[in-house]
């Protein structure tokens, strides 16, 4: 097993640092993958510093893809990656985003020979070396994207061959039904099929093996609240179409960014928790879509369409943070800030838009700019705002986001 200790080396913040514990309040470990093609413990402790605002990398351990591993916290280091379990948990994360790629023998084989090590050293049983998903709280989130189930075997079974994916057991009942609904206990070619998309999306059903267990009734529920669809962990039409058109999200451009995880840190918490809103086919529904569009200004229809994805942009560019269209944790904190500042709450972005947005909030801009208070966000009410922007010396473009919006009530 080949350590690389970089626990000096890496990038730390200047003023926050994490919280410690005794090595006897460990009882958990943690495996995750990057979500990344590709990243180092380097890469990943700088997104977690810089982007995120973290103490430090999120991972006390980062396996690569050839099998090397590099040591960045003493297991007495409360990181962050499991949220509110961080406090009983190590961080193990396998570099590589296995919803697409496959696990190299090399990575696979030093991830299980440092778990054994950890497992030895802390007194931790097999069965608490849980995948992220299998933490409170986390049975959304695709991350490890292995079987963990295969992962404890391999655990027990120290020394044994095991690569590759297990061969399809030829237990199913081949037949050529065409059955409208499949659910859990169903055999046959189409679950096999089933499997095989699933599988290629990335929501990994375990063995492809042509029977609907308890892993594809999983599958199929981590793919139905993806799609946005009810979630019952059945096969019927909608689940038909939607697995049909579904895209699988692509790569983010290269962040080296996993984001795992936050802590107790309320904030922190709620913006992690939640959903990471995108415009993709089919568009994604509910309430937290309803609470994007009305805090930056868009049709509140609960459909994330590119309208909204237009106004998130927007909101991103005034708020001086990546500029993506995407709801990820960033702009959720940014949402949430805003939200709280300075007495006078910020609920929306204000722009000129057909028919004119009114309001309380657009009354109290006017009130602060000097203009007629008529509650609403006409042309003049934006050409004030540019001679304030202007005088301001911030991006004027007669619409108030969070940085105008603050600048007017500070
Ligand atoms: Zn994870």
């Amino acid at each position: 097993m080949n350590i690389i200790d970089k626990r000096n080396s890496l990038a730390s913040h200047r003023s926050r640092s994490y919280r410690r514990r005794s090595r006897s309040a460990i009882r958990n470990i943690a495996i995750h993958h990057s979500a990344t093609t590709s990243g180092s413990a380097e890469a990943f402790a700088r997104y977690h510093v810089n982007e995120l605002g973290w103490p430090g990398i999120g991972y006390h351990y980062v396996v690569s893809r050839d099998g090397s591993i590099s040591r960045c916290h003493d297991l007495e280091v409360v990181s962050y990656h499991v949220g509110n379990s961080n406090a009983h948990a190590v961080g193990i994360c396998m570099v590589g985003d296995f919803r697409t790629q496959s696990l190299p023998d090399a990575q696979r084989q030093a991830t299980l020979d440092l778990t054994r090590y950890l497992m030895r050293q802390l007194n931790i049983p097999i069965d608490s070396v849980w995948g992220h998903i299998e933490f409170p709280g986390y049975s959304w989130k695709p991350c490890p994207s292995i079987s963990m189930q295969n992962f404890r075997n391999w655990l027990r079974e120290e020394g044994a061959t095991l690569s590759g994916r297990p061969s399809p057991a030829p237990t199913y009942v081949a037949g050529v039904r065409q059955r409208t609904i499949l659910s859990r206990g169903d055999q046959g070619d189409d679950i096999q099929a089933l499997q095989e998309r699933l599988d290629e999306l990335g929501f990994h059903p375990g063995p492809i093996d042509g029977i609907f267990g308890p892993q594809t009734e999983d599958a199929v529920m981590r793919f139905q609240r993806s799609a946005s669809i009810l979630v019952d962990g059945i096969v019927g039409p909608q689940t038909r179409e939607a697995l049909r058109d579904f895209e699988s999200p692509t790569e983010r451009p290269d962040h080296g960014s996993p984001t795992d995880e936050p802590d107790e840190n309320e904030e922190m918490y709620r913006s992690e928790t939640r959903r990471m809103l995108r415009h993709i086919q089919p568009m994604m529904r509910g309430e937290d879509v309803q609470e994007v569009q009305q805090k930056v200004g868009a049709t509140v229809d609960g459909i994330f369409g590119p309208e909204t994805e237009e106004r998130v942009r927007q909101f991103q560019r005034s708020a001086n943070i990546v500029v993506d269209g995407i709801v990820g944790p960033q702009t959720w904190r940014a949402l949430d800030r805003v939200a709280q500042s300075n007495g006078v709450s910020y609920q929306r972005l204000l722009s000129v838009q057909t028919p004119f947005l009114r309001g309380e909030d657009v009354k109290q801009v006017q009130q602060e700019l000097g203009v007629t208070a008529d509650g609403i966000y006409g042309p003049r009410t934006a050409q004030a705002v540019r001679d304030f922007q202007r005088s301001e010396n911030i991006t004027v473009d007669g619409i108030v986001g969070p940085q105008t919006w603050g600048r007017l009530f500070e």
